[in-house]
């Protein structure tokens, strides 16, 4: 029986979503583990923890709204849970679920001391004012309040949330305990404990990533034409960098478009448009194209900096690429997988290619824990070690043993969650 087999009662069969391709990848990699290991898989697929609540506000009209809120904890074995929350209207439990397991193998990727652990509210920020924004997300904490602590759950930023929400998260949780609580959330602003160098830590380590990767395929980065999906927190950061190494970013889609310029895009006048006008269209100097000209650009690199199921079986077949990097959580779908390995398309996957961010949440947890904080250079000096070693040892791995990319790095972060498991033993 494989993995997909096993669906937890509170799962619908047809509404998976993410929760599946985490499957199919447990499977995947299932063979290549350390044949001592092996037997322990189930436990992977299977979260330890999952907390549903109901998120009830007072809106601003005088009547009461309900959000649906989840904290799902997917393994805890390598140390508290980490990971962020989102606030979106089509958050799900299966989808909360998946992303905390990408946490778990993503923290044992790069080797910081935290289990996956992911949260979620279903609800559109945009329908909200910001005094309702700041309620929901009180309320949110104060209903996971249970879970959280800094040796036990540590959430941080995800779609739509943003420092000012991992502030209210901090005064929320501080006000409850009745002590000022630093280390319980990061992507903090630098007022509150927040480390320097956390905004833009995982588009950082989505271009180290890249360029370890441009690299080993000789591709020359300057000069490169890199195409980013997203321009959020993840894609916007990944792309500046991109430009700053002299690379030319041809194309750039979020939720309102896609926008080309085949000579490069100036990555800093577009985000100033984007933030005036709250649109990519019309941007000057660029050409507005629909979402299948994005994918059939032709470019050296490809960031996937936006959601999950964005390069599917539909439109793996025609992107022209050298790289894909994935900067979003779960953006190919594993047919996508397979067609972009066929078309020899190098996909440095999220577990590794976005771990950037989790590592300086790291460094921001342990700066707050010790109420000693490092410089910029200190910061980035770390992470830029920590991506390089990663992304050689995944590399490394994928080479020896003849497999992608994806599945070296989930043999390397699942191998260090199990071996965990078994050393601990099980309890009782
Ligand atoms: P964000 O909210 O700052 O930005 C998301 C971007 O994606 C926006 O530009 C939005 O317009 C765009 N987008 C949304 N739906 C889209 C669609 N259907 N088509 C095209 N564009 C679309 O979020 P973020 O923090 O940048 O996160 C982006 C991805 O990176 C998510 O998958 C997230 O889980 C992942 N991630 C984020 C971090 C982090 O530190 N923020 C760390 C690791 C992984």
């Amino acid at each position: 029986m494989n993995n997909v087999s096993h669906i937890p009662s509170y799962l619908s069969a047809e509404h998976l979503g993410p929760w599946e391709t985490f499957l199919v990848q447990v499977d995947r990699v299932e063979p290549h583990l350390n044949p001592e290991l092996r037997a322990l898989t189930p436990i992977l697929t299977r979260p330890m923890r999952a907390l549903i609540v109901n998120v009830p506000i007072r809106l601003d009209n005088g009547e009461m709204g309900h959000f649906e809120g989840y904290r799902v904890q997917h393994n805890l074995a390598r140390g508290p849970g980490k990971g962020g929350i989102r606030f979106h209207p089509d958050v799900t439990l299966a989808e909360v679920m998946a992303l905390s397991a990408w946490m778990t193998v993503k923290n044992a990727v790069v080797n910081v001391p935290f289990g996956g652990a992911k949260g979620g509210v279903r609800v559109d920020p945009r329908q909200l004012s910001i005094a309702e924004l700041e309620r929901l997300t009180r309320r949110y904490t104060s209903e996971i309040h249970i879970l959280l602590g800094q040796d036990k759950d540590v959430p941080a930023p995800d779609i739509n949330t943003n420092e000012q929400t991992m502030a209210w998260i901090m005064d929320t949780y501080s006000m409850n305990e009745g002590r000022t609580a630093m280390s319980v959330v990061t992507g903090k602003p630098i007022s509150l404990g927040g480390s320097l160098g956390r905004k833009d830590a995982t588009g950082r380590g989505v271009f180290v990533a890249t360029v370890e990767a441009a690299r080993h395929i000789g591709l020359e980065l300057s000069g490169a034409r890199v195409a980013v999906q997203g321009f959020g927190n993840v894609g916007e950061a990944a792309a500046r960098l991109f430009s700053n190494a002299g690379a030319k970013i041809v194309a750039i889609q979020d939720s309102t478009g896609a926008i080309v310029n085949p000579a490069g895009l100036d990555v800093r006048a577009v985000k100033a448009w984007r933030h005036e006008h709250g649109t990519l269209q019309g941007t000057p100097g660029a050409e507005a194209v629909s979402a299948d000209d994005f994918w059939q650009m032709e470019t050296d690199v490809l960031i996937a900096a936006a959601m999950e199921n964005q390069i599917t079986a539909a439109n793996a077949g025609h992107i022209r690429t050298r790289i894909i990097t994935e900067g979003a959580n779960g953006p190919t779908t594993p047919e996508a997988d397979l067609i972009l390995q066929e078309r020899g398309i190098t996909v440095i996957p999220d577990v590794l290619a976005n771990a950037g961010g989790v590592t300086v949440s790291y460094f921001e947890w342990v700066q707050d824990i010790s109420a000693f904080f490092w410089t910029e250079d200190e910061i980035n000096a770390r992470l830029d070690r920590i991506m390089r070693e990663a992304f050689a040892a995944v590399w490394d791995s994928a080479q020896v043993k003849g497999i992608p990319l994806r599945t070296a790095a989930f043999v390397l972060g699942c191998e260090r969650v199990l071996l965990a498991h078994k050393v601990r033993g099980l309890y009782p």
